[in-house]
């Protein structure tokens, strides 16, 4: 099944053309990497999923819904940018307990339970009550993920998230994204401008160029190419 799909969508600010007609669709339970140098794209085509932009032209849908209109808050994504700072005045179990954002967690369990999961989830179980600077910048983004998490959405957006990081740390980080991502089973829609770094995670990787993608397809299929 098809979790989230964009029909011709394209973005435009004024003379520059960020989307240009793309079309793609995003299996459920898929993790898919959009990948292209520095302009292509990316990012609004993951803001376009997210609902931060709204589309110059085309649809999106979620599960076979339209949502082209529908804003952010109601459709049902988590989403962590590169710079999408932790609050450095809360605790960690409080920046995670901040993303749900007054909604009940899943599954019937109270906010504190919500909190403990996701902080095992990560790999911080324990470090609930530190404060974000005591944290690597790894174990940061863990908890940033782990907000975006908490209200169980259906559907994770991830924009360049170990692009502050030294390469030791991303490769640790980029498991880690992975091994949460296969536990959860959660439709995951990445970006990022590194080629090695996309084909070692995704499902799928659309690679982007000039606001389009120039391919779609399995990592495996991409590294058969001659
Ligand atoms: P990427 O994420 O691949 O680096 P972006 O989606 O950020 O690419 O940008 C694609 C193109 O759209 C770039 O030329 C960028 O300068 C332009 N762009 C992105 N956002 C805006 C904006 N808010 N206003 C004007 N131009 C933008
Ligand atoms: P990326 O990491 O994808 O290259 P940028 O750092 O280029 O992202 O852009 C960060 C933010 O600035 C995004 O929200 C993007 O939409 C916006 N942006 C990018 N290019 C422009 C531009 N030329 N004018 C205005 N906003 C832009």
């Amino acid at each position: 099944p098809i979790a989230l799909e964009l029909e011709n969508a394209a973005k435009r600010y004024g003379e520059t053309t960020a989307v240009d007609d793309v079309s793609l669709a995003v299996r459920e339970g898929e993790f898919f990497t959009l990948v292209g140098p520095s302009g292509c794209g990316k990012t609004t085509t993951l803001r376009l999923i997210a609902g931060f932009e709204t589309l110059s032209d085309g649809t999106i849908r979620f599960g076979g819904t339209d949502v082209t209109g529908v804003p952010p808050e109601d459709r049902d994504v988590g989403v962590v940018f590169q710079n999408y700072a932790l609050f450095p005045h809360m605790t960690v179990a409080e920046n995670i307990a901040y993303g749900l954002n007054f909604a009940d967690p899943p599954g019937g369990v109270s906010d504190d339970q919500r909190v403990t999961e996701l902080l095992e989830l990560i790999d911080l179980g324990g470090m609930g009550d530190r404060e974000p600077d005591q944290l690597s910048g790894g174990q940061q983004q863990r908890v940033a993920i782990a907000r975006a998490l908490a209200p169980g959405p259906d559907v994770l957006l991830l924009d360049e998230p170990m692009s502050a990081l030294d390469a030791r740390l991303r490769e640790r980080l980029r498991l880690q994204v992975k091994e949460i991502q296969s536990e959860l089973g959660i439709t995951t829609v990445y970006v990022t401008h590194d080629q090695e770094e996309a084909l070692a995670i995704s499902d799928r990787v659309a690679v982007m160029n000039a606001g389009a993608p120039e391919q779609i397809a399995t990592p495996r299929e991409i590294y058969r190419r001659p």
